[in-house]
C-alpha cells in the first residue's frame, strides 16, 4: 500500500489505463465503481493532442479529466519508440514527426519532465529509452546507459515535491545488463520503480525471466510497477516475484472487440452460444454490468455495434483484473497466495492465446 496526494493504492493492483485523459467509454463515476484507485494517462498523447498547457489551463489533469482519485503519467518513451515514425536519437533526446499535422518535435527528459509537471499526476516516469525486442545486445547496452543517464537529468529537472518520480529499468531481455541497471537505479532512492522494455514482443516466459530476475532486486518498502503488462498469469506470476502495479489497455482494448474477460478466460460476445443465454458474464462479480444485464443482452449489442456494449464491457473486464489483483492482495495477507495461485504459477505448456 502506498499513498498519494489524491489517496491510497492498495497493491497488488491493476491500473486502468486512460490514454488521453479518458477510460475509453467509461465515465469517472463508472470507473469509480470498478474499484479503481490509480488510474494511467499518456504524456506522449496528451503533449500533442490537446497539449499540457490546456490540460494546466483546465486545472490539472485530475481536474480536467473529472478524476480525484490517484493518478500516473507515463514519460512518452514507449510511445515516442513505438508509435512514431522518422525518430531520430541522440544524447539529448529524440526527435519525431508528429502523427497529427506532421510538425517535428523533440522530447527530452527535461521537456517530459515539464510536460508532467504542468499535467500533475501523483506519480510521473523517467524518461528513458526503449529498444525493441530485436536490438542486438550492444544497442540494449546503450539504450540502458542512456536510459540511466537522462533518469538523472530528469530527476535534475523534477519540479514539482508533490509527485513521486519513478525511475525505469531497462536492460532488454539482458538479464545481466537488467540487473546492472537495477543496482544503479535503487542507489539513485527513488520513491519508486518501474520495470520497463517489457512486453514489446518478447515471449511471455522471457517476461517472467526478467521479472524474476529483477523485481527481487528493488526495494521492497517501495511501489515496484510493471508497466505494460496485465493479463492474469503474467501477474501472478510478477506478484510472485514482488511487482506492485500493473497496467494494460487490453481490458478496455478487447471490450471494444466484443471481448468479455471471465474468470481468467476471455469469451467473445459474438458467438452463436450467447444469443439466448439469459444469465450475467459472471455470476460472482458484483459489477453494475453483470448486476444487471445478461449474456444475451450484451451479445445483441455487441453485434448491433452499440456503444453501449463496449461501456458494459468495459466495466466488467476492468472490474474483473482489478478484483483479480485484490484476492491476490487478499491471499497474500492470508497467507494462502502460493496455494491459492498454484495453478497459475505452475509451468504451462501452452499459452493463453493472448
Ligand atoms: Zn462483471
Amino acid at each position: 500500500m502506498f499513498f498519494t496526494p489524491h489517496g491510497l493504492v492498495e497493491t497488488p493492483r491493476f491500473m486502468p489505463v486512460g490514454t488521453l485523459a479518458n477510460v475509453k467509454t467509461l465515465t469517472p463515476a463508472q470507473l469509480r465503481d470498478t474499484g479503481a484507485q490509480m488510474v494511467l494517462s499518456n504524456t506522449y498523447h496528451l503533449h500533442l493532442q490537446p497539449g499540457e498547457a490546456i490540460v494546466a489551463g483546465g486545472g490539472g489533469l485530475h481536474k480536467f479529466m473529472g478524476w480525484n482519485g490517484p493518478m500516473l503519467t507515463d514519460s512518452g518513451g514507449f510511445q515516442v519508440f513505438s508509435l512514431s515514425e522518422m525518430r531520430k536519437i541522440t544524447e539529448e533526446g529524440v526527435t519525431f514527426r508528429s502523427p497529427h499535422d506532421g510538425q517535428i518535435i523533440k522530447l527530452t527528459p527535461e521537456k517530459s519532465i515539464e510536460i508532467q509537471n504542468t499535467l500533475g499526476a501523483d506519480v510521473i516516469m523517467a524518461f528513458d529509452e526503449c529498444p525493441p525486442a530485436t536490438a542486438s545486445r550492444q544497442e540494449v547496452e546503450q539504450a540502458t546507459e542512456r536510459t540511466y543517464r537522462w533518469l538523472e537529468r530528469c530527476i535534475a529537472a523534477h519540479q514539482r515535491d508533490d509527485q513521486a518520480l519513478f525511475g525505469i529499468v531497462q536492460g532488454g531481455v539482458y538479464l545481466d545488463l537488467r540487473c546492472q541497471a537495477t543496482e544503479a537505479l535503487t542507489k539513485l532512492d527513488l520513491p519508486g520503480y518501474a520495470i520497463g522494455g517489457v512486453s514489446v514482443g518478447e515471449e511471455p516466459e522471457l517476461i517472467h525471466k526478467i521479472v524474476q530476475a529483477t523485481a527481487p532486486l528493488l526495494p521492497n518498502h517501495k511501489p515496484r510497477y510493471l508497466m505494460g503488462v496485465g493479463t492474469y498469469r503474467e501477474m501472478v506470476m510478477a506478484i510472485a516475484s514482488g511487482v506492485d502495479l500493473f497496467d494494460c489497455v487490453i481490458p478496455t482494448r478487447w471490450a471494444r472487440h466484443g471481448t468479455a474477460m471471465v474468470q481468467g478466460d476471455r469469451w467473445n460476445l459474438k458467438n452463436a452460444k450467447f444469443r439466448e443465454d439469459f444469465t450475467p458474464l459472471d455470476e460472482t462479480c458484483p459489477c453494475y454490468t453483470c448486476q444487471n444485464f445478461t449474456r444475451a443482452y450484451i451479445s445483441h449489442l455487441v453485434r448491433s455495434q452499440e456503444i453501449l456494449a463496449y461501456t458494459l464491457l468495459s466495466i466488467h473486464n476492468i472490474t474483473e483484473l482489478i478484483r483479480f489483483t485484490q484476492k491476490i492482495r487478499e491471499a497474500i495477507l492470508r497467507d494462502t497466495f502460493a496455494t491459492e495461485f498454484a495453478h497459475w504459477l505452475a509451468p504451462q505448456e501452452v499459452g493463453e492465446g493472448e
